[in-house]
């Protein structure tokens, strides 16, 4: 048996490794299997451009076992094998990557999903063991080896016998501690999870053995037994043909994300082929999250490696006003970090980013042309989010989502859009009108409402509390200006009042202000009204709406 130290650096870097690349101590699943996978590749890339080697797609799988008593979890796979220089090289340096280096060598670009890259992913497993051992053959050799090591020491390195090529790597898990349960990883339902959350989209079989309440045969007992299953789906939706799918595997898949419990508003499809290449599947929830309108509420698209998930809500590839949107996006083209937790540029980010709010764009202007019905239900959960976006970000956005805003209008008596408000424009209306109040009937009474009205120009009944904010921010569309119908000038004709008129009643105006006790500033005549005989009206730039709102602000 060979006794070998970790190289000083090494050592160093292990323990950084060891201790804080990571935020999550479960990935260490997720980087042996990516291991396992890549192993499996190598063959899968040899057996392409090598004849003589076959590649029968069933001989090639990754299992997981575990054995609680004894503390140890197992993956093995059926890949290509370490020789023993390998094994020195690739597990006794750390930040050496056999993988990186197979790529380079073979020339491997495009289309194979060979994960490994930085040299440090297997080290992980000193997270959640105190002793790890691989058992490796490589392909085409009858030798075995077996190294071992309990961390920061060194390894040690001796001749075994293995029946097939292929590594094995077995962790002894450690004993649970305060701040950790280590027992997780020694637990079918939570390995399954494991499985799940991070390599569900590993290529091939991914097999345990999995607890199942069975009915005993000729008897009416039930029992529990083991049944080896392949616990992956393999394949990914995303990057399945859109031709092929149904309606229900959009369904199903967002159901099984749990994205919602609901079904899906809209989904949105896409294979990009620019400077970065990635698939990705959006959706429009039908429903509002319960927490969709709080700070606890996370937006955030899940953003997968080749296959590999790597960060769960990555937030930058969704601006704030369709934080509403849900799903997953995969590129192969990522430069992660050395954790793959995160990426090395933003570069990348940004420009899926942008693509994505494009895309999600374009579809919300489509519904809405096609789908007028559907469109409207959409805005009703998430129309609020897009007006708060305009206001947010002070009108920078207003480009992107004026034209998927909705109001209801005085003439049409539902929702309109302000083109089809513009396409209605009156020759010599010079202003988009607005009206803000608690709901339609109350601003439909309005006393400020009637000259316009008879004038037979269309007003927006605004009655949330952000539209006003926002038109404000706005200031206008296409280059018609939006106008409080509280507003001193309409640019509508009126009649004046007289001169005089307003030193005659002075008196009684007095009177009256004293009576509201502070209430109002001034009281003054108006021609404005018709059939009512009084209204509130406000000066300057905010409205008594807007100051009703801001009156309700936390200081
Ligand atoms: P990376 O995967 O980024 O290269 P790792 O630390 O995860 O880094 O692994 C280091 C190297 O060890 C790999 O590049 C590969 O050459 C080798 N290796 C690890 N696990 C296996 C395995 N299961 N089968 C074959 N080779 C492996
Ligand atoms: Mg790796």
């Amino acid at each position: 048996m060979e006794k070998k130290e970790f190289q000083a650096e090494s050592k160093q870097l292990l323990d950084l490794m060891i201790n804080s690349i990571y935020t999550h101590k479960e990935i260490f699943l997720r980087e042996l299997i990516s291991n396992a996978s890549d192993a499996i590749d190598k063959i899968y890339y040899k057996a392409i451009t090598d004849k003589s080697i076959s590649f029968n797609k069933d001989d090639y799988y990754i299992q997981i076992s575990f054995d609680k008593e004894n503390r140890t979890l197992s993956v093995k796979d059926t890949g290509i094998g370490m020789t023993k220089e390998e094994l020195e090289n690739n597990l006794g340096v750390i930040a050496r990557s056999g993988s990186l280096q197979f790529k380079k060598e073979n020339e491997i670009k495009d289309g194979y999903d060979i994960i490994g890259q930085f040299g440090v992913g297997f080290y992980s497993s000193f997270m959640v063991a105190d002793k790890v051992t691989v058992i490796t053959r490589p392909f085409g050799s009858d030798k075995a080896w077996e190294w071992e090591s309990e961390g920061i020491e060194g390894y040690t390195i001796e001749e075994t016998t293995k029946d097939e090529y292929g590594t094995e790597v077995i962790l002894k898990i450690k004993e649970n501690t305060e701040d950790e349960n280590y027992d997780d990883y020694l637990d079918e339902y939570n390995l399954m999870n494991l499985v799940k959350k991070y390599s569900d989209f590993i290529r091939y079989p991914i097999k345990m053995e999995v607890s199942e309440y069975k009915k005993k045969e000729d008897s009416d007992e039930y029992e529990t037994v083991k049944v080896e299953k392949t616990i992956n789906s393999m394949v990914p939706i995303w990057r399945r043909n859109k031709n092929e799918l149904t309606d229900e595997d959009y369904i199903n898949f967002y159901q099984e994300k749990r994205f919602g419990f609901d079904k899906p508003l809209k989904w949105i499809h896409l294979s990009i082929d620019g400077a970065v290449r990635y698939n990705a599947i959006l959706y429009i929830p039908s429903t509002v999250p319960y927490d969709y309108y709080s700070r606890e509420y996370e937006k955030g698209l899940e953003l997968y490696s080749s296959g590999v998930m790597i960060m769960e809500k990555c937030k930058e590839l969704l601006p704030d006003y369709f934080s509403f949107v849900k799903g997953v996006v995969d590129s192969e083209d990522l430069s992660l970090n050395i954790s793959r937790e995160m990426l090395q540029h933003d570069r990348q980010l940004r420009l899926m980013a942008k693509k994505i709010e494009e895309k999600i764009r374009e579809e919300l202007l489509n519904m809405l042309k096609e789908d007028r019905e559907k469109y409207e239900e959409f805005f009703k959960n998430f129309g609020k989010q897009l007006k708060y976006g305009i206001y947010q970000e002070f009108g920078m956005n207003k480009d992107k989502l004026e034209d998927l805003l909705l109001f209801y209008s005085s003439s049409e008596k539902k929702l309109v859009t302000l083109d089809e408000y513009t396409s209605r424009i009156k020759e010599g209306q010079e202003y988009i009108y607005y009206a803000s109040g608690d709901n339609y009937d109350l601003i439909d009474k309005l006393p400020q409402t009637e000259i316009i009205k008879d004038n037979g120009y269309e007003i927006l009944y605004l009655i949330d509390e952000v539209d006003e904010f926002a038109l404000k921010v706005m200031r206008d569309y296409k280059g018609k200006e939006f106008k409080s119908v509280s507003s001193e000038d309409l640019g509508i004709e009126e009649e004046k009042v007289e001169e005089g008129k307003e030193t005659e009643s002075k008196e009684i105006f007095e009177k009256m202000k004293e009576l509201l006790q502070g209430k109002v500033s001034k009281v003054r005549l108006s021609k404005r009204l018709k059939n009512h005989p009084v209204c509130l009206a406000s000066e300057g730039e905010i409205s008594i709406e807007m100051e009703k709102v801001l009156k309700q602000m936390p200081e």
